[in-house]
């Protein structure tokens, strides 16, 4: 529709460079990698101290699909991309079995920086972050959101229930209408194999409930 708008308008010789579309705004990109500049010079939490580099997310900035896990881990640390060691592999193929690829989604972190030694990282830390995600969420403006884990659901959910029951459920992010489902995290289910099946149980949930993929 707007595009077809654009198409009369420059007929018209009218200038159209204020149309703004979700597939194609240069005000939106512009502020995506300001807000990843912002984000590699962050020192607003004590993770800061230790990184290697700051892991901002990776994929499709107009992707209709938004992954969020929990933190970087050793590799996506010395890399500075996420979701590339084992658990990251294991993603790419759930993603794969549902014919997507990295490229067409959109996958992040509820922190930036990998807290020492892996562990989870603290309330100070996700508060400290969660700026930067609120504003790729709503720079990216996605059909769906998955939340990877208990740390990213907690976050965006703001929740204290077990996975088990936020398995399974469509819940919403905010005030807002974009549908938001929590999986199991791919680090688990290399932890316990004999929970993977369940993330096939997610997938088929999210096919049966969400015109995505
Ligand atoms: S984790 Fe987030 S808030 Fe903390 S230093 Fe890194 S980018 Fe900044």
């Amino acid at each position: 529709m707007i595009s077809r708008k654009k198409e009369l308008l420059t007929l018209m010789n009218i200038d159209t460079s204020w149309l703004k579309t979700k597939n194609n705004t240069n005000y939106d990109l512009q502020s995506f990698s300001q807000l990843q500049l912002e984000a590699n010079n962050c020192q607003k939490c004590q993770l800061a101290n230790g990184r290697n580099n700051v892991v901002f997310g990776e994929g499709n900035e107009k992707a209709d699909i938004l992954i969020i896990g929990e933190a970087p881990g050793k590799e996506e640390d010395l890399i500075g991309e996420p979701f590339i060691g084992r658990a990251g592999k294991l993603l790419t193929e759930i993603l794969f079995s549902i014919n997507l690829s990295r490229n067409d989604v959109y996958i992040t972190n509820t922190v930036k920086c990998r807290p020492p030694e892996n562990r989870n990282p603290n309330s100070t830390e996700i508060s400290s972050c969660a700026h930067f995600l609120d504003k790729q969420i709503s720079l990216i403006s996605p059909k769906v959101i998955i939340l990877l884990g208990k740390i990213a659901a907690e976050r965006i959910l703001n929740t204290s229930e077990p996975m088990a029951k936020l398995r399974s459920n469509i819940h919403y992010y905010k005030e807002t209408n974009i549908p938001t489902l929590v999986f199991y995290h791919p680090a688990y289910l290399l932890r316990s194999p004999s929970e993977k099946k369940k993330v096939w149980d997610d997938i088929l949930f999210m096919r049966e409930n969400i015109n995505v993929c």
